[in-house]
């Protein structure tokens, strides 16, 4: 996962700043409630809602936004973190906090008390398994479970491992686990990453297709969803005459 803020020049950056910044305050004439959610913004700018959050956020200086891994999963917290400290300040309640900035009230907690996340890594360092096979640490998911087997004893998630079937048990059995049924943001992880910890600890858990894997083997991601999870007799399997 990347951003694709480091793709724009410094025009665009400054034009995307002024939209989010204005959207941001917009409010509803009749309610005075805020007319968009970070989500909305995003998806009108083409972002993603923390890349949205560090425009409304702060100066972006896109070269200064880290390419992958736990320094861009830092610079994604710190943005979210900085937005709800802003909010905060203003006195929104906690709910509405977590509903503009599209994440459960839990993570605006974890945001306000743990904004570097240090408690929570410590948390789950010391709460690590042992892999069955090889004896190594394993990664600490959640509710006193540890993954069975480290991740280089863990079977492959590259893609091209999923088949039809495969995919579709897998995402019956984490309606099965959380009593959910994932949309396609959840499959997502570097959203999921977006959206905290609670989001990333699904995917640690069950072994998920992304939504690029619904979209090889289904055509699409909902497509992918909807073989999983709709009643076949309702919808009769497409025949030929719609493909392209
Ligand atoms: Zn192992």
């Amino acid at each position: 996962m990347s951003s694709t803020l480091r793709d724009r020049d410094p025009d665009e950056i400054r034009a995307a700043t002024r939209i989010a910044r204005a959207q941001w305050q917009e409010t509803t004439p009749a309610t005075g409630e805020p007319a968009y959610t970070l989500a909305d913004i995003a998806a009108n700018l083409g972002l993603e809602p923390w890349e949205t959050a560090a425009l409304i956020a702060g100066d972006v200086d896109p070269a200064a936004i880290p390419a992958s891994g736990r320094a861009l999963a830092a610079y994604r917290r710190q943005v979210m973190v900085a937005l709800t400290e802003a909010l905060t300040a203003q006195r929104v309640p906690r709910g509405q906090i977590a509903s503009r900035l599209g994440v459960s009230p839990r993570t605006i907690d974890a945001y306000r008390y743990d904004p570097t996340n240090a408690k929570h890594r410590e948390f789950r360092l010391l709460r690590r398994g042992t892999c069955r096979r090889c004896g190594r640490p394993t990664t600490y998911l959640r509710k006193g479970r540890s993954s069975a087997l480290c991740a280089s004893c863990r079977p492959t998630s590259a893609p091209s491992t999923w088949t039809r079937e495969t995919a579709v048990q897998a995402l019956r059995e984490w309606e099965q686990t959380f009593g959910f049924r994932p949309t396609l943001q959840d499959l997502d992880r570097a959203r999921a990453q977006a959206r905290g910890p609670d989001a990333v600890a699904r995917l640690d858990q069950v072994r998920v297709p992304s939504p690029r894997a619904l979209r090889r083997l289904f055509g699409s991601g909902p497509a992918g969803l909807q073989e999983a999870f709709d009643d076949p007799a309702d919808h009769p399997q497409p025949g030929g005459g719609d493909t392209d």
